[in-house]
């Protein structure tokens, strides 16, 4: 597993070194919207603890970490309106999986009718 960056851009959000439109934050989790949406409500979950991606969290976060984030997940959709008619998470995970920044996240996209789940072609 590779180690984790601490100047990723994520990791620079938390430390209030890069400004974001923050929806939601706790002891454990922050959530703010993406910087270029793909949905009229696309906002990415991080955790506050230094995770590579989901593999590294789901390997070796604390239970009690997981299951704060995974409630926020949730909790974060009904706060902004979402449950009702649905919102698709979605976790891109290393090289394959497409994912650009190496702190875990959770995209949660909402807003309109999202189709059948697409996974492009390179
Ligand atoms: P990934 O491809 O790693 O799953 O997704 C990374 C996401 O982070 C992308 O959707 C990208 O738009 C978003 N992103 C990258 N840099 C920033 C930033 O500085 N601020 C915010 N709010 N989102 C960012």
């Amino acid at each position: 597993m590779q180690d984790y960056d601490h100047n990723n851009i994520f990791a620079r959000i938390l430390r209030g070194e890069i400004p974001c439109r923050k929806v939601y934050e706790d002891a454990h989790v922050l959530a703010f919207h993406d910087i270029h949406p793909q949905a009229p409500t696309h906002v990415l979950v991080i955790p506050k603890g230094a995770y590579v991606s989901f593999d590294d969290f789901s390997a070796t976060a604390p239970a009690e970490e997981i299951a704060a984030f995974m409630r926020a997940v949730g909790q974060i959709a009904r706060d902004l309106g979402v449950a009702e008619p649905g919102y698709r998470i979605l976790a891109n995970t290393g090289l394959n999986g497409g994912q650009e920044v190496p702190h875990f996240h959770l995209h949660l996209f909402a807003g309109r009718r999202l189709g059948r789940m697409v996974v492009a072609a390179e």
